[in-house]
């Protein structure tokens, strides 16, 4: 199908800017003939080349269990085409955000410049200004699977085309792959903010921390701002602010190499990662810089609860694509942290 290769394309493209997708975050789709090609759990976008990502659904019998609430909609998983699905995958946690917009083609991204206005109280407010010219809506934040299924549908109105999920994300829809992409390049331009330039690391000293313990400096400059900028990680160091954060990273950021902790933060220093920690994590670790070194020190940033963080980490669906994304699934203690005050 030419479209699913063009779908695929651009997949990859946008899966490999980490100012839109990091890791397994992020999800595509296409609607053809009563089928919804959308990515597979715990699959990374940037791979929508070199492999197959993609899972078919029945479109219509999902639409219908959303609009009837029926539990099956959480996860989608009874509405998988099995005649079709060469890979046996499991559709993304985040499948009926795409049944429900009427486009045939969505993407959804983790846009780093979203969030930075999406984790504002005043998110809602401060975009109508700056969206104007699109037809948006603003969905407060809920679960991903039936709880964000149900707060997109109270919003939805016709002609909308694209949504800013608070404390989330970015998704657009549009009929060709073509107008999707241009769609994205035009409301991440709207929504864009200057960001502080990344103060690098003291380098000699973090290998200095390191010599004898299972960690070992971050790759990228871009990450090791988490902690070389005091803003970004007074800011982003005791909260959770988007969903993938507290999956990949527990709650907070670790400053100190006794917690056993994925990613620590040594502050004014860099950021040091655990040579067995899955490849997200880094991933994560900047997304947290990068949005942070977009937020200002008065900005009404507003976290996700501990009700909110526990619905999350204990849902059987989040657990599964954890599992996922690394073979040696959820570990404890290090990466899923019992949740703290957010
Ligand atoms: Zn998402």
């Amino acid at each position: 199908m030419v479209t699913l290769d063009r779908l695929r394309t651009l997949s990859a493209r946008v899966g490999a800017d980490p100012l839109l997708v990091q890791a397994a975050g992020g999800n595509t789709s296409l609607k053809d003939e009563g089928v919804m090609w959308i990515k597979a759990s715990g699959t990374w976008l940037k791979d929508a080349r070199s492999r197959d990502i993609f899972v078919p659904i029945d479109q219509a019998s999902l639409v219908d269990a959303l609009v009837r609430h029926d539990p099956a909609a959480d996860a989608c998983l009874p509405f998988v085409r099995a005649d079709l699905n060469s890979t046996g995958l499991r559709p993304s946690i985040e499948t009926s955000v795409h049944a429900l917009m009427p486009h045939r083609i969505v993407v959804h991204v983790h846009c780093v410049n979203t969030i930075a206005w999406a984790i504002r109280d005043d998110a809602e407010a401060r975009l109508a200004d700056r969206l104007r010219e699109f037809a948006w809506a603003f969905v407060p934040y809920a679960r991903p699977g039936l709880p964000l299924a149900e707060a997109i549908a109270a919003r939805q109105r016709r002609g909308v085309d694209v949504l800013v999920l608070g404390n989330h994300g970015l998704v657009v829809g549009a009929d060709t792959v073509v107008a999707a992409e241009a769609l994205l390049e035009r409301v991440v331009s709207a929504v864009t903010r200057p960001a502080r330039e990344a103060v690098p690391p003291d380098r000699h000293a973090l290998e200095a921390l390191c010599a004898g313990t299972p960690y070992t400096p971050a790759a990228s400059d871009d990450t090791h701002a988490l902690a070389t900028d005091a803003l970004a990680l007074e800011r982003g160091r005791a909260c959770v602010y988007y969903p993938d954060h507290v999956v990949f990273l527990g709650v907070g950021v670790a400053t100190d190499m006794g917690s056993g902790a994925p990613l620590v933060a040594v502050p004014g220093k860099g950021v040091l990662v655990r040579t067995d920690a899955r490849p997200a994590v880094e991933a994560m670790g900047r997304c947290l810089a990068d949005v942070m070194r977009r937020v200002g020190p008065d900005d009404p940033l507003v976290a996700l609860t501990s009700e909110e963080i526990d619905r999350l980490v204990n849902w059987d669906a989040e657990k599964y694509r954890q599992g996922l994304t690394h073979p040696s699934g959820p570990s404890t203690g290090r990466s899923s942290r019992a949740p703290r005050t957010a």
